[in-house]
């Protein structure tokens, strides 16, 4: 076993970590209360790598490994998880989904686009009645021969506003269930395709998330991915790997918090004494350290696990489940660090707070990983 980090990965964790600092930091609080994110620092991203960090070169991807992109996001994440949430549905879902289980064309469309970061991806399951229960889409694709007819609402959708492309889940045969859903690539622009309202959210305030509304939209069977019925499976491989993902963005804001309340409890003096020199501090920053430090260990396995080509299911919703927990426990001591320095914008703090808790809630909530999780341990 060996928990060092090779020269190369240690390379691309320095790159994230200095993009970060130098591209994201600057504007942060302001992106944040805006609700909005520049298309320019979506293609700066894009011209970093960021955007399709496992796709093959081929296509224009950096042909890099899981644990590479866990890195980028980790960093990433310490300072701006608007910024990494859509770093990872682009990789996590829509590159590794198209690479994995697309055709040449759809490959060869898509990919290079979103890999430049000259439009992002989108990876639209959910739905007004349809969330933890994805099996039950409302979302219909009928079939008519050489193309489908989809019609129906998906809500909550990442990247929904800015998209070029949209892996959308519909359901063609209800009389086969879940195995009666496809996944289709709809553009952006496609007649009868509208992208809804977007949402005023409690944190990634940066990121869009909006609701979509598909009428009468014609797309070409061309446009499907896999086999016909394959949907469902397609969405549950692919949110497989997007926990990690996610449990890596929970990992970079619990990383990111703890940092600033380690240099903030050296500075800051109370009593004669920097609170660092308080036992309770102190006490404070041991948990934290040594709780990141087992929400990395279980992030990296299981990014460690999907490189060798072995079964990650299990270690990907632990990971999710625990990363996202440390993630609202550390935020919240580190405001408690701070004191009321903590509660304002200017410190940073507040809002990696509210960051947290979507890592609790999307790609599957904690009560969906432990579901999980439980299936695995009991063998069902
Ligand atoms: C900011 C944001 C971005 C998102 N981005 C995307 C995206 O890009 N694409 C996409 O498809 N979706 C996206 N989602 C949707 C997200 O994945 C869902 O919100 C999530 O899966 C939960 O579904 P729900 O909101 O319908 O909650 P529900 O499924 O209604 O759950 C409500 C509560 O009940 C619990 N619960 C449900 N079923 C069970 C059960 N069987 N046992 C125990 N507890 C249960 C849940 O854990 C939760 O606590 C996003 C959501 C948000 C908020």
């Amino acid at each position: 076993m060996n928990f060092d980090l090779t020269e190369e990965h240690r390379m691309v964790q320095s790159s994230a970590r200095e993009f970060a600092q130098t591209e994201l930091l600057p504007g942060v609080i302001e992106r944040d209360t805006a609700q909005e994110f520049p298309n320019e620092l979506v293609k700066k991203m894009g011209d970093q790598g960021f955007m399709a960090v496992m796709v093959d070169p081929q296509y224009g991807g950096g042909g890099m490994d899981t644990l590479s992109y866990v890195l980028i996001m980790e960093e990433l994440s310490k300072i701006d998880a608007s910024a990494s949430v859509m770093v990872s549905v682009n990789n996590s879902l829509v590159c590794y989904g198209l690479q994995e289980y697309g055709t040449e064309e759809q490959k060869q469309k898509y990919l290079p686009k979103i890999a430049a970061g000259d439009y992002t991806g989108a990876f639209c399951l959910s739905e007004p009645e349809a969330g933890s229960d994805a099996t039950s889409q409302q979302t219909t694709a009928v079939d008519k021969g050489d193309h489908y007819i989809l019609n129906g609402t998906k809500n909550w959708i990442t990247n929904g506003g800015r998209s070029g492309v949209y892996l959308v889940m519909a359901q063609t045969d209800r009389a086969k269930q879940h195995r009666g859903i496809n996944c289709l690539c709809v553009e952006r622009g496609t007649p009868g395709f509208q992208i809804g309202k977007k949402e005023d959210k409690l944190g990634i305030r940066g990121s869009d998330t909006h609701t979509l509304m598909f009428s009468d939209v014609k797309v070409p069977k061309s446009n499907r991915i896999g086999e016909d019925g394959f949907g469902f499976k397609f969405a549950m491989k692919t949110l497989d790997g997007g926990r990690i993902g996610i449990a890596a963005q929970a990992l970079g804001i619990a990383a990111g918090a703890y940092e600033l309340a380690l240099k903030y409890s050296k500075e800051r003096k109370t009593f004669g004494k920097e609170i660092a020199q308080h036992q309770a501090i102190q006490f404070k920053l041991a948990d934290m350290a040594t709780k990141i430090e087992a929400a990395r260990l279980l992030v990296y396995k299981a990014a460690a696990e999907k490189d060798a080509h072995l079964p990650y299911g299990l270690s990907a919703a632990m990971a999710k489940l625990y990363a996202s927990k440390v993630a609202m426990d550390v935020t919240a001591e580190a405001i408690q660090v701070h004191g009321g320095y903590g509660y304002v914008k200017e410190f940073h703090v507040e809002r990696l707070y509210r960051d947290a808790k979507i890592t609790e809630i999307y790609e599957g909530t904690s009560e969906i990983q432990r579901m999980v999780i439980a299936r695995h341990v009991l063998g069902m």
